[in-house]
């Protein structure tokens, strides 16, 4: 079934955009083209919320072409990169859920913030990109669970691999408390066998 689900033109336009921030134009160039998925060079999709077929396995393809190129060390710190800048990229292209959550932030404590943050991001994300994220709590820790993950569709490893997601949650949780002091790391991967990929975000 997740085969065959769709991200919308922006949320894929955003990853490209992501891309190119950290490696050049002609660095997602190279990438597309080991990713099989050369059709777009220099057609990025347009910034709305159409569906191009754009498949949720593009995402496995552009991170599996990553690691091909660079090697894990290299492709895992261009992803983390490549996470935060999508995080950017959301807040940006999502300008009015992003101004109403920071606004009704504003006075809340730490550990509110971030929930209220991974709520909503979730909600989008899960629209966006055709999954079902849900955050989940114990403590002082945060779980964010993607039980349909795109970017480890059709992949097998026996560490995880999902560094775009864990880029992309530090980027919000660092947007929403405007400091660096918390942790967010992927603790069980479906790439390495897990139901769902899941991120531990542990506030400092
Ligand atoms: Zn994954």
């Amino acid at each position: 079934m997740s085969e065959n689900v769709e991200l919308v033109n922006k949320a894929f336009r955003v990853i490209l955009l992501a891309i190119d921030d950290v490696v050049g134009p002609h660095g997602t160039a190279a990438i597309l083209r080991q990713a099989g998925l050369a059709q777009y060079i220099d057609h990025y999709p347009p910034s709305d919320s159409a569906y191009g077929g754009h498949q949720l396995r593009y995402m496995s393809q552009i991170n599996r072409a990553l690691f091909d190129i660079y090697g894990r060390r290299g492709a895992r710190a261009i992803l983390q990169r490549e996470g935060r800048g999508r995080a950017r990229n959301g807040i940006e292209e999502n300008g009015r859920v992003a101004s109403a959550t920071k606004l009704a932030a504003k006075l809340l404590p730490r550990r509110t913030k971030v929930k209220l943050t991974l709520d909503t991001a979730a909600r989008e994300y899960s629209e966006q990109l055709g999954t079902h994220v849900s955050i989940a709590e114990e403590g002082d820790v945060f779980f964010w669970q993607d039980p349909q993950c795109g970017n480890c569709i059709d992949w097998q490893s026996e560490q995880p691999v999902c560094f775009t997601t864990v880029g992309f949650i530090h980027g919000l949780v660092a947007w929403i408390l405007e400091d660096e002091d918390f942790k967010v790391e992927e603790v069980a991967c479906r790439a390495a066998g897990a139901a769902v990929c899941r991120y531990r975000v542990v506030l400092g």
